[in-house]
């Protein structure tokens, strides 16, 4: 085997989207030797840098609110399943401290705007621009990761196990991919802030490190996973004429600004059959809309490619371009005039409400283990309301820095043993056979299993085909990695991201099997409606090979906030 490259810190952040970098700031400026890695470049690799939109909080800038609102409005949406209020609560803190870093929340009159979104019950969702929200969020913590001392960051390190020693975790394995090399890193405490798993299906939203990795590392070390079967798909994602070097998923800003008409392939509007009284405003959540959307082309009334038609044609040329603003340029490139034609869109896999269980402190079950945002599970229930994973992201990272940095305060050594991170280290490093299956065929398999039978509508049958179907790629993956190991081995990279993609996989398909009810994001056709007994979340471990499942109940809702719920308006500045 290589000899591997032997690191030592007290907290590895796994993952630098939102959630890691702000990790990565908080444990350093509490006193700990941080170190940052990520798969991709250091900041730039996940869904954070992607999100375009808008970031949910309760400051009552505008109009007055309060966290007990928002987290009111995040328990209806998550149809009873939330498990944590610190989401809405730290929020408006979060978000003030971005502010103090210079991202630029766009202001009227000096009050940081808010816009309403669907499912919020008031304007809650700030942004930077319309377009430019992720991006500047990114920018900002790249920008304090480098200002912060006590932050080493790594780039283009896979992570691919977690090392236990003594029933905690230790600190990980990673591939160096740049030079093939395995790495131990030893750590008191460890973070995965790893992101979602959108990648698993054939339509998504994602960055291709959306393979639901945290997910499996966490499960593997023994760490409980919860709300697996609650995918969310984004119902308006682009699906024609062909957009190039734009985000499939921006038309959402624009429906909400412009009240942008969806119809079916007959060109009539038909959200309201399904339960919707938007009346031309984009009020519909996103689990009624994927609905509507799916029901529809079903009943045969889809638009040619396969989805519906978004309409901007009803608005005025200057009231367009006032509102899209150079990104109608943009569609002129793409032969896109939305004065004169609809866009086609359809329903996209996009965020992940389900994850790494953990408590208030973002600790896991297994000590020495944390985890932050779209990695860790249960804060938005079975649907998430638009704006709060970005939310969650900044609140989630900040805790799990603290209470990582806390942890190693009271450590006096490093648990990390040698020999624990053997097999692991072997697996990244050892000789593979030249030829195994064909990587990029078995990931296009496995999207177009859960694209088809584990997507937004499911069925006993179809979940049940997917799981076999499941196992026989599992089988085929083998239980060594194929490639040699060298630079940049795509062969090597792929046997990782598939073991964690089917185990990930499995446990989604087999959550949602054993929910026999409709809640939120997760719809049986076989047993329509949500079940008062189904108020439970599912809990995934894994055991001998095998992932078992337990219920929970989830904790006691808080009463209703009061009328006027308010942050004092000037206090929110
Ligand atoms: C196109 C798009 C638009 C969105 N718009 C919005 C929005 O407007 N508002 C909103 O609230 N939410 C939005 N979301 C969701 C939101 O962006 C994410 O939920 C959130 O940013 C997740 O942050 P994160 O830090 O948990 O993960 P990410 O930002 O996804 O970061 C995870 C990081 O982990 C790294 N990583 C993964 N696996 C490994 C490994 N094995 N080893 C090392 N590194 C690893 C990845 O490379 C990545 O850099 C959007 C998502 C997408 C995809």
């Amino acid at each position: 085997m290589t000899e591997p490259m032997h690191v030592e810190t007290d907290v590895l952040v796994i993952g630098s989207g939102g959630a890691g970098m702000y990790a990565a700031i908080e444990a350093a400026q509490s006193g700990a030797r941080v170190l940052l890695v990520d798969r991709s470049l250091i900041g730039r690799g996940g869904a954070t840098v992607m999100a375009q939109m808008t970031v949910a909080v309760a400051l009552g800038s505008q109009t007055p609110d309060h966290w007990a609102c928002h987290l009111h409005d995040t328990l209806q949406a998550g149809r009873g399943l939330c498990v944590s209020r610190l989401l809405c609560e730290e929020a408006p803190d979060c978000i003030r401290q971005m502010d103090a870093w210079g991202v630029g929340w766009a202001r009227k009159d000096g009050r940081i705007v808010a816009a309403q979104a669907p499912g919020h019950a008031r304007p809650r969702c700030v942004y930077v621009d319309f377009l430019n929200t992720g991006p500047a969020v990114s920018k900002t913590l790249r920008a304090m990761v480098n200002k912060t001392s006590g932050i080493r960051k790594a780039g283009d390190l896979l992570v691919t196990d977690l090392v236990k020693h003594a029933e905690e975790v230790a600190g990980a394995a990673a591939l160096h991919l740049t030079s093939g090399a395995p790495v131990a890193i030893a750590a008191k405490a460890t973070i995965v802030a790893t992101g979602g798993l959108t990648r698993l299906y054939r339509r998504n939203s994602a960055s291709a490190n959306m393979g639901g990795d945290g997910y499996a590392l966490a499960l593997r070390a023994g760490a409980p996973l919860i709300d697996m079967e609650f995918v969310q798909f984004f119902p308006i994602g682009h699906l024609a004429p062909r957009l190039i070097g734009m985000d499939p998923i921006m038309w959402d800003p624009f429906r909400y600004k412009l009240g942008g008409r969806l119809l079916n392939g007959l060109g009539q509007e038909f959200t309201s059959q399904y339960g919707s009284s938007e009346d031309g405003a984009y009020m519909l959540t996103r689990d009624l809309a994927t609905y509507a959307i799916i029901k529809e082309v079903e009943a045969g009334r889809g638009s040619p490619h396969g989805g519906a038609f978004l309409s901007f044609e009803h608005c005025p040329p200057a009231e367009l371009r006032a509102a899209f603003g150079p990104v109608i340029d943009r569609l002129a490139i793409n032969a896109i005039d939305l004065t004169k034609m609809p866009v086609e869109v359809a329903p996209i896999a996009h965020y992940h409400m389900g994850g790494v269980a953990a408590d208030a402190r973002m600790e896991t079950e297994i000590p020495g283990l944390l985890v932050a945002g779209e990695a860790a599970g249960g804060a938005n229930g079975a649907n998430r309301l638009s704006g709060n994973a970005v939310t969650e992201a900044l609140v989630f990272g900040r805790r799990a820095g603290r209470s990582a940095a806390a942890r190693v305060a009271r450590m006096t050594s490093q648990p990390f043993r040698p020999p624990a991170a053997d097999a692991a280290l072997d697996l990244v490093a050892g000789d593979g056979a030249a030829n195994g299956p064909n990587s990029a065929d078995m990931m296009l398999r496995l999207q177009s299993i859960m694209a088809d039978d584990v997507g937004p509508f499911r069925t006993r049958e179809r979940l049940e085909r997917a799981i076999v179907r499941i196992g026989d790629l599992a089988g085929e993956l083998g239980e060594r990695p194929f490639g040699d190991g060298r630079c940049f081995d795509m062969r090597r990279v792929d046997w990782f991201d598939l073991r964690n993609m089917l185990l990930v996989a499995r446990a989604v398909a087999v959550a949602a099997l054993r929910r026999t009810e409709s809640r939120g994001a997760h719809q049986r056709e076989d047993f329509p409606g949500m079940l008062p007994e189904w108020r439970v979340n599912q809990v995934a471990r894994w055991r001998d090979g095998a992932i078992e499942f337990v219920s929970m109940i989830p904790p006691p809702y808080p009463p209703p906030p009061a009328a006027e719920g308010r942050e004092g308006v000037a206090a929110a500045q």
